[in-house]
């Protein structure tokens, strides 16, 4: 039977003496040592006994090793694979940072100049009527409301810098409430209209919205992001038009606000919601670079998406919000 069962099909006669050693490893029969004698009876004693059962041991030592080496070598290859894996995002981890310096750099720098600017010159108004350089009462007056208007455009600034800290460290509260997408258009349709009009251009408003469908706003922040497209289309368009358009697009709420304006270069789009970026079209005064990236925090904190695209003939900003589950 043990010749059938091991296959020694190769033995043509007979064997007269077996000695047979089975090599066992985590208990389990791993193979045999296995000899034989074709021509006497009694072949082996015990001394081949005891030598078999030496090789049959050291053999059982060396496919432990072998196992424990392969597993070795295993485990110091994914370690080698997970050290390059952690060595090129510490890499990435690091470039990131310095460019996050530089940028860090550069906003410090326009920041403070500013914040310095506005002062310099309220300062200098105000200590040119005090030390009596200018006596005109009316020009007196110029001087008080131009340090007024530059003072408010400043706390404005302060303010806006506050709240874009206070949105990029998530420590702003939302006051979300469930709101059907007429509901918000009716809201926002017309809010905006007379600012429009006082600019000399023209207005409207459209949008085809089911009463049945929901998104989770804070009211608020909403008209803060509606309001600084409006006002942002407004500062950059001179003649034409304005509109406000929504819909409800694969689930989504889609709010529209497109101008007529002088467009922003196609490079400078990938840019526009970062912090203190402004395009090479923007030589207004007071353009901090702040109300986009506002935009987008608020955006983002609704689980929307925000978007800009622009040609010659204008921009178009709008975001996407998800429509609520009822
Ligand atoms: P600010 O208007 O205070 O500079 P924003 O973050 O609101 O800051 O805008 C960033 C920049 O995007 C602006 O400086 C301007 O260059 C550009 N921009 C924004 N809206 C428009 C628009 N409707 N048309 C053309 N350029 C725009």
């Amino acid at each position: 039977n043990l010749e059938k069962d091991l296959a020694f099909t190769h033995i043509k006669r007979p064997a007269k003496s077996i000695l047979c050693m089975p090599i066992k490893y985590k208990g389990k029969i791993q193979a045999f040592l296995y000899l034989e004698n074709h021509v006497l009876l009694n072949a082996f004693s015990n001394v081949q006994l005891e030598l078999l059962r030496l090789i049959s041991t050291q053999m059982a030592v060396t496919l432990e090793n072998t196992e424990i080496y392969n597993e070795l070598d295993n485990r110091v290859k994914e370690r080698t694979i997970s050290l390059d894996q952690m060595n090129v995002s510490l890499k990435d981890a690091n470039e990131r940072l310095a460019i996050n310096e530089q940028e860090r750099k550069k906003l410090l720098q326009s920041i403070s100049h500013e914040l310095r600017s506005p002062l310099t010159s309220t300062l200098g108004y105000i200590e040119s009527i005090l030390d009596g350089v200018v006596q005109n009462p009316e020009q007196q007056i110029y001087y008080l409301q131009r340090s007024r208007e530059r003072l408010i455009a400043l706390n404005r600034l302060i303010q806006d810098l506050f709240e874009l800290a206070k949105l990029e460290a998530g420590r702003m509260d939302f006051s979300f409430t469930k709101v059907s997408v007429h509901e918000f258009f009716e809201e926002f349709a017309y809010r905006f209209e007379a600012n429009v009009l006082g600019a000399n251009l023209s207005y409207s408003a459209s949008g085809n919205l089911q009463p049945n469908q929901y998104v989770l706003i804070d009211l608020l922040r909403m008209e803060q992001v509606i309001s600084n497209f409006i006002s942002n289309a407004i500062k950059y368009t001179e003649k034409g038009r304005i509109s406000l358009k929504m819909s409800v697009e694969d689930g989504e709420l889609v709010c529209i606000v497109e101008d007529s304006g002088i467009g922003i270069p196609e490079h400078e789009l990938p840019f526009i919601f970062d912090s203190y970026f402004r395009a090479s079209n923007s030589n207004v005064l007071n353009s901090h670079g702040i109300g986009l990236a506002i935009c987008k925090e608020i955006i983002t904190q609704h689980h929307g998406k925000i978007y800009a695209d622009s040609k010659e003939t204008g921009s178009r900003f709008y975001f996407t919000l998800p429509i609520q589950s009822i």
